[in-house]
């Protein structure tokens, strides 16, 4: 690659910026420093640590504006979809500077009767170096999940934001600079070939949000060292029956639309009930058609996801799909695909079964819930699925059925705070059982003996 990176602003396909791409010996470096920092950080004491991410978050609050209009510049985000990013970011101190206190030293019973004057014990220590390889579609907020708990936790870092959004990752860089003592959190800038070299570098563990296809290509070169991948989806809706219609309609059209329906838990595809089927679809294209672009939806990212999405919809109209609204890119400058809402669709078509990150609503009408939960239990992958139905109770047992990491009633995107105990099944991540802070701190047993006498059990036999 150049050792250019360009920033390019895809509403309008201009130049906006470009950094240095790292290169080898600067991943070398970012590592080496940010290991020399971690014996210091580590026994900065938590108070310290926790008053130092509150400052992070005025210091947001002051850049607010700034960093508002550079994610709406640099990804193409509507305004309240950018400054929902800070709103997160900071959301995310607060609840994870709050839930560390609850993170303690435990011991562990030996039976004192054969172990006697015997004591267990774990703590949590950090693992030292985390490396952090994000995506482009959530620059601010999706790197805050993981910096937040890293740092709080006395980790040390180097963080390599995607090449698509590098203006954003250099703010974040400079935000936590200003704060921070040196060499704590480091940057390195490129492609996936920077993110390869930081995969194989002398880094402790790593946490990737990204394709399944990188996730794939991470796993062959980590090594033996712990990762976190969190990677690509195809969520449901499933539409219930009693389903409340009104909400049922507004959820999903934004959980599909939202971000130009570039999130990982975007709904990708929606199984409607047949005794709702027709009103719900009527309301559906009602709804899109109201949508404004540039107010309301972005652009994609990038003429490559653009191409992807209108094949993705070529190859459904091919094979038999039919649009009831949108269908094309729309012809200014820019990477913007027209929200669309497909029929007679099918899970032999790309659109049902790939990932496609646009702002595209198939949508399938099914005989039962039951048939919908069939239907999205044969996906490949399981991150998400959104259930809209007037019993929660309903809507929880049909959620237990499916195989995802995460399941929203009568909600859609909607993270926990920080994005603790984000995640999915099968292609879709490495699930943890962990929340983010623990995925941060390792394991380190004691078994201490207070007694005098020899075990029983030490020679001679
Ligand atoms: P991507 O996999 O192309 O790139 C993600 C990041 O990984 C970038 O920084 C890139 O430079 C780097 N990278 C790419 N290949 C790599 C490799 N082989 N080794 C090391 N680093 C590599 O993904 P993208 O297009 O930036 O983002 C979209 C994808 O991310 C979608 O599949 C989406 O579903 C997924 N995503 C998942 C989550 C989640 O939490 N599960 C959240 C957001 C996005």
């Amino acid at each position: 690659m150049s050792n250019k990176i360009k920033s390019i602003n895809p509403s309008t396909e201009e130049v906006i910026g470009e950094v240095q791409a790292s290169s080898g010996a600067d991943i070398r470096n970012a590592v080496s420093v940010a290991r020399e920092s971690f014996v210091s950080w580590k026994n900065t004491p938590l108070e310290e640590r926790i008053k130092l991410l509150k400052k992070l978050s005025e210091l947001l609050e002051k850049e607010k504006a700034e960093l508002t209009k550079l994610i709406m510049k640099e990804v193409g985000k509507p305004r309240i979809e950018a400054e929902t990013e800070v709103l997160d970011s900071q959301a995310g101190i607060d609840y994870y500077c709050e839930k560390i206190k609850e993170i303690k030293e435990k011991s562990i019973h030996f039976d004192q009767e054969f172990f006697p004057e015997t004591q267990g014990s774990v703590k949590f220590v950090p693992y030292g170096v985390i490396g952090l390889i994000t995506p482009w579609n959530y620059p601010l907020s999706l790197p805050m999940w993981t910096i937040v708990p890293a740092l709080l936790t006395g980790n040390t870092m180097v963080f390599k934001p995607s090449e698509n959004s590098i203006l954003v990752g250099q703010k974040i860089d400079e935000l936590i600079n200003k704060i921070f003592p040196k060499g704590v959190f480091n940057t390195v800038y490129g492609d996936a070939e920077v993110g390869k070299l930081l995969v194989k570098s002398d880094i402790d563990k790593l946490f990737f949000t990204g394709s399944v296809e990188a996730g794939k290509d991470i796993i062959k070169n980590i090594g033996l060292k712990p990762v976190a991948l969190e990677l690509g989806g195809k969520d449901s809706a499933i539409v219930c029956e009693d389903a409340d219609l009104s909400l049922a309609v507004k959820g999903v059209v934004w959980g599909a639309i939202n971000n130009a329906g570039q999130v990982c838990t975007s709904t990708e595809k929606v199984y409607v009930h047949e005794k709702i089927a027709d009103e719900f679809i009527r309301e559906v294209v009602e709804e899109v058609k109201r949508l404004r672009a540039g107010i309301d939806y972005g652009p994609l990212i990038s003429k490559e996801q653009l191409t992807k999405v209108e094949s993705h919809v070529k190859e459904a109209i091919a094979k038999g799909a039919e649009v009831l609204v949108g269908g094309k890119r729309i012809g200014k400058k820019g990477f913007f695909f027209e929200p669309t809402v497909l029929i007679n669709v099918d899970e032999n078509m790309k659109i049902m079964c790939e990932e496609t990150f646009g702002p595209i609503i198939p949508i399938k009408v099914v005989k039962s819930e039951d048939e919908a939960i069939e239907l999205t239990n044969r996906s490949e992958y399981g991150l998400g699925v959104t259930i809209w139905t007037n019993n929660i109770e309903k809507g929880k047992q049909l959620g237990n059925k499916i195989d995802v990491g995460m399941v929203w009633i009568n909600e859609v995107n909607l993270p926990l705070p920080g994005g603790d105990y984000w995640g999915g099944m099968k292609k879709s991540g490495l699930r943890c059982s962990e929340s983010k802070l623990m995925q941060c701190l390792r394991a380190k047993a004691f078994i201490i003996y207070s007694g005098r006498e020899k075990r029983d059990w030490w020679y001679p036999y």
